[in-house]
């Protein structure tokens, strides 16, 4: 997380967010029903230098994130 995937500056690191707060990533249907209480709880980092953003989850294991 240290290294920027896009440019390989690093000058990255997490946005600002009010302190305890995360990204929550809410899943939808097929039929664009919103699955309320369900998602994967992530980070938003951020390149100062190029400007783009990725995410980034602790809870990731085989691909597959923990809810
Ligand atoms: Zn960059």
């Amino acid at each position: 997380m240290n290294k920027c995937p896009f440019c390989g500056a690093y000058n990255v690191g997490p946005m600002n967010l009010p302190e305890g707060q995360h990204i929550l990533l809410q899943t939808v249907n097929d039929d664009g029903n919103i699955n309320i209480g369900a998602g994967y709880k992530v980070d938003l980092v951020a390149c100062g230098s190029c400007k783009n953003m990725w995410l980034h989850s602790d809870g990731i294991t085989a691909g597959k994130p923990e809810v």
